[in-house]
């Protein structure tokens, strides 16, 4: 899920716990209502996550009492609401993962503008002469696997030997990627009749009978 420009705003929002004075959190919403089933009605929520707060640590004996079960309270605060409401968590972690930084939200947005302008630029890229779309997409983990198959399928058209360096350079998680990505090299080195080198890996004719780079000879 990419976190939108919104949650980007309120986790830039400052609220504090009436308990403890803590700045909350800015969370995801989980993605279930615990109590009606309704939603949240929201993508987040702040979330006090201090765990020497004393709805926290006074929740524990309390839910212990009151429902024989080990959880407690965080106390939690819809954004546009003035008063918050204790939520019952069942562990120490809940939340934790889901906060919401600016800055890696920041990031990922800016990522994410990346891929989209990328994409939108595949359908003209073979025509223009442009790698850099297919790389942008091919390179990038994050992005979507329809867009980087695409991208991977546009490799061999464009034919440009400039792909070889950043493709061998990266790590692909997607090891289908990196395959179909190899096998896209052996076609474009094939088409403009060069070789790697299979010392020093740079690019030379396929005739070659020793490389010009690093002086190794072939058969
Ligand atoms: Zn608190
Ligand atoms: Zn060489």
């Amino acid at each position: 899920m990419q976190p939108s420009d919104q949650c980007l705003t309120y986790a830039k929002e400052e609220h504090y716990c009436p308990h403890c004075n803590t700045r909350l959190a800015c969370c995801h919403c989980p993605p279930f209502h615990v109590g009606d089933g309704l939603g949240w009605g929201s993508e987040v929520m702040f979330v006090c996550l201090n765990d020497d707060c004393q709805l926290f640590v006074n929740g524990w004996k309390h839910c212990e009492e009151q429902y024989g079960h080990c959880s407690s309270y965080r106390y939690m605060l819809l954004p546009g609401e003035t008063t918050g409401n204790a939520m019952m968590v069942g562990s120490k972690e809940a939340f934790t993962g889901s906060v919401i930084d600016p800055n890696a939200t920041k990031f990922t947005n800016d990522r994410y503008e990346k891929e989209k302008a990328a994409v939108a630029m595949l359908d003209t890229c073979v025509a223009e002469h442009n790698l850099e779309p297919v790389l942008t997409l091919l390179l990038d983990e994050s992005a979507n696997l329809e867009g980087r198959q695409r991208a991977c399928d546009l490799l061999v058209k464009l034919n440009d030997l400039a792909c070889i360096d950043p493709i061998r350079n990266h790590e692909f998680r997607h090891t289908e990627f990196e395959q179909q990505a190899n096998l896209a090299i052996i076609a474009i080195l094939k088409a403009n009749y060069c070789k790697e080198c299979p010392r020093c890996a740079e690019i030379i004719k396929s005739k070659a009978k020793a490389c010009k780079h690093c002086g190794a000879e072939f058969e």
